[in-house]
């Protein structure tokens, strides 16, 4: 491979930064390590925006991921994903802008087993949940439009960031707003390696975005970016989406 190559974000120079052995996992942090499997996963940076994302899953297929990392074992890297992370979201929507749930059209993009969704319609929510493992077949054009897009844990997990933003901004209505997660690295990667417990093959986390290439690669589609958290951001266009005063 290459040592240096275009950055998918801002098309500046990314460069060989560091390997990851495949197994490396997020539950590292938690003391839990995996077996290595002595397969190394090669990460560029972007000398531009600071993007660091590992160029080979860009030819894995939707079966490659579902074989060797969304498959029967994941659960054990990312304990949460089945019921804990679906109700915790489903409550920060709720308790945050369920006041105005009247007003909101709800998409879950990469909603999984569609949990989240369903626990906001049982209150009342019109809401909706798509997910290109689950709904393979999909014409996104086909779902319709909404004001109100959320995209937890899917930013970090997408092997080319051209093609999320292209649904999405195909999804979101003109006055809508995309509420999505995934931790900024800012700070995480300045001693050159990849031990930040984030940056973990296993899991499926190829795409470390940092402030500045989360705010160009809005840019590129015409959104405007507003980090609530550390690890939760909202894409808008020109203005704020009226659900989330
Ligand atoms: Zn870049």
């Amino acid at each position: 491979m290459d040592n240096t190559l275009p950055c998918p974000v801002c098309n500046n120079q990314a460069a060989f930064f560091d390997t990851a052995d495949f197994n490396k996992s997020c539950e590292e942090r938690r003391g839990i390590a995996l077996q290595p499997t002595g397969v190394m996963i090669q990460y560029f940076r972007c000398l531009g925006c600071g993007f660091c994302f590992a160029p080979e899953f860009e030819q894995w297929t939707l079966e490659d991921f579902s074989t060797h990392i969304y498959n029967e074992d994941y659960v054990a890297v990312d304990p949460d994903y089945l019921s804990i992370r679906p109700h915790d979201n489903a409550d920060l929507l709720s308790r945050n802008f369920g006041k105005n749930k009247a007003r909101i059209r709800h998409l879950d993009y990469g909603g999984g087993n569609g949990m989240m969704s369903e626990l906001l319609q049982a209150e009342g929510w019109n809401s909706k949940s798509y997910d290109p493992f689950n709904d393979p077949d999909m014409q996104i054009s086909s779902l319709g439009k909404f004001n109100c897009i959320t995209a937890f844990e899917v930013f970090e997990h997408v092997p080319d960031v051209s093609v999320l933003m292209q649904n999405l901004n195909t999804l979101l209505e003109d006055k809508g707003g995309i509420l999505f997660s995934t931790l900024l690295s800012d700070g995480q990667l300045d001693d050159g390696t990849l031990g930040w417990w984030y940056a973990a093959p296993r899991n499926g986390h190829i795409s470390l975005f940092s402030a500045q290439s989360l705010k160009w690669l809005g840019q590129r589609y015409g959104l405007q970016l507003r980090s609530l958290t550390n690890g939760t951001h909202l894409f808008y266009r020109e203005v704020l989406p009226d659900w989330l005063s």
